[in-house]
């Protein structure tokens, strides 16, 4: 803990003009901005990692920590119906920065068309936030380290009807393949939190290193916070404690469908039935290949061939294959409507046991193998967080939208073609398709839409101005609120909630 407010102490008073809960992705953006406006921020962050922890920096290295319980909080999915009944892990980030301190680090914001059929019915215009978020052509977002593989794969990808652009977030259809753009500056992770430290007004922003309890309600208004600490009051509250912490909370807070609260032994203030309804996820699949006369991590991070790496990133070389994810290029396709039935497919350059999160991150395999992973863009399918006397339950629904089913197995499809174009044969497998599809997905960490905007109270727990629909004072602003995916990865999508948040009360970005 740090600031003023000692474990403890009581501040019935007005403490701060506005409470953030969660310094993670949003949190901390929203923290950066509302500070520069000059207003009394105090920022709640459970996780004791301060984001500096040199896995935490290196790109590669971050595969290292997810299994750590210091790092990322890890919880099992219920049994996925769709997907092979089995428990799946969730995965989310502690300690400033969140989920973004410990992600694959690929950054793709989403194309503008795709925020207009989102939020046009929610009449909100992300056009001037795009604009600050998107690669500006003349000093484009780093690019991953990539290699003769990599372009085997753009070409393979080109010749399959995904050709190569400069950036697919710069393309209104999305489509098209690229070497992941990535957050990096000179070979080191760089995102928001660095944001926050070279920009914010730290004399504005107190932070408190502990878990909040519960929101404080008086009537329905949310006056402040209660922690393990003692209780904090506010002008307003703001609660960007992620995906599946933000729904947990409004629950905790007596917040949610009064008949699940009260199955749970929980109080109802507020009765509002989408809480923790309409969680989404990509539901990832990777399909196998050996590459003969291609080394892949599964080779290169052994050995004298791992120091090479090392030396080649101590000294600036662009190709080492520490300065970006597991991972280096990738390709959206469509068959119909781009916004409909698109798959995207990365190149991943390893092969791991997917069931296993070690204490030790991600194990590579030996083998000269690499892996092609598969996920429909807009799935359909969706889940819940949900709470009962038992304890919670974390059901992203994995492929339980037939649709989904259909699109996947397109990707399938097309990413053995692009394996035969590339030169390389499929690893066999020993089932259906649809059978290795249900059975081989895991989750692709883009968790969404759980506290999701609406108009009204009917379809979702936020308005277009990001209040809880019926309650003042109370707001949530994380990658809960988006209504649907806006990209192929969720990071940048979370930090255009934070921009928009901004914007509609008129702080300076
Ligand atoms: C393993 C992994 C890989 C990913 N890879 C990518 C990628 O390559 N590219 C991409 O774009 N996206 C990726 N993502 C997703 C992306 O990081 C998230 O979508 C984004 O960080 C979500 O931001 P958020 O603010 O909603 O939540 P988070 O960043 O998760 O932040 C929530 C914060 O709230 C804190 N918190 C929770 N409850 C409480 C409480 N009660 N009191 C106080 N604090 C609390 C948490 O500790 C956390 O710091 C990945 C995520 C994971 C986990």
């Amino acid at each position: 803990m740090t600031g003023y407010w000692r474990r403890g102490m009581n501040l019935s008073a007005r403490a701060a003009d506005i409470i953030i809960i969660g310094a993670g992705a949003a949190g901390l953006e929203l923290a950066r901005m509302a500070s520069r406006q000059g207003l009394a921020v105090v920022l709640f962050e459970q996780g004791a990692p301060n984001g500096r922890h040199l896995f935490q920096r290196i790109p590669l290295m971050v595969g290292k920590i997810i299994g750590n319980r210091r790092f990322v909080d890890a919880q099992d999915s219920a049994p996925q119906m769709a997907a092979g009944n089995r428990k799946l892990p969730v995965l989310t980030g502690r300690g400033l920065g969140g989920s973004s301190r410990v992600n694959g680090n690929v950054a793709y914001a989403g194309p503008p068309e795709r925020y207009r059929h989102v939020f046009g019915p929610l009449g909100l215009d992300f056009g001037s936030v795009l604009q600050g978020l998107h690669v500006d052509p003349a000093a484009p977002r780093p690019l991953s380290w990539a290699d003769a593989l990599s372009e085997k794969f753009l070409m393979a990808a080109a010749a399959q009807g995904s050709p190569k652009v400069p950036d697919p977030d710069m393309e209104d259809s999305f489509a098209g393949a690229s070497v992941l753009h990535v957050n990096t500056k000179r070979g080191l992770r760089h995102n928001h939190l660095e944001g926050f430290r070279a920009n914010a007004a730290p004399q504005n922003i107190r932070i408190i290193r502990a878990p909040v309890e519960r929101i404080i309600l008086d009537g329905k208004r949310a006056t402040g916070v209660a922690y393990e600490g003692g209780e904090i009051y506010a002008g307003e509250v703001v609660l960007s404690a992620g995906a599946i912490s933000s729904p947990l909370l409004l629950m905790h807070s007596g917040i949610g469908a009064a008949d699940m609260l009260q199955a749970a032994g929980l109080p109802v203030l507020h009765d509002l039935s989408h809480v923790g309804r309409h969680l989404k996820d990509h539901a990832n699949l990777r399909l196998q290949f050996s590459c003969p006369g291609h080394n892949t991590l599964n080779q290169k991070t052994r050995g004298v061939r791992a120091l090479w790496e090392g030396v080649k990133y101590l000294l600036g070389r662009k190709d080492s294959i520490l300065r970006g994810p597991g991972a280096s290029a990738g390709a959206n396709f469509a068959n119909g409507d781009i916004f409909s039935d698109a798959y995207r497919i990365q190149l991943v350059h390893f092969t791991q046991d997917r069931s296993q999160v070690s204490d030790k991150g991600i194990v590579f395999e030996r083998a000269q193998k690499a892996s092609l992973g598969i996920y429909a863009l807009w799935p359909k399918s969706e889940g819940s967080v949900r709470i009962a006397k038992e304890g919670t339950q974390i059901d992203p629904g994995f492929l339980t939208d037939p649709a989904d089913v259909v699109t996947s197995l397109r990707g399938m499809a097309q990413a053995r073609a692009l394996m035969a174009e590339m030169g390389f044969a499929p690893d066999p497998v020993d089932a259906p398709d649809e059978e290795v599809l249900r059975n081989g997905v895991y989750s692709g960490y883009h968790l969404i839409g759980s506290n999701r905007m609406s108009v009204d109270a009917g379809g979702g727990v936020v308005g277009p101005d990001f209040a809880v629909h019926g309650l003042r004072g109370l707001s949530v602003c994380d990658a809960s609120v988006m209504p649907d995916h806006l990209s192929s990865h969720s990071y940048l999508p979370t930090i255009a909630m934070a921009r928009m948040f901004a914007q509609l009360r008129g702080w300076a970005a």
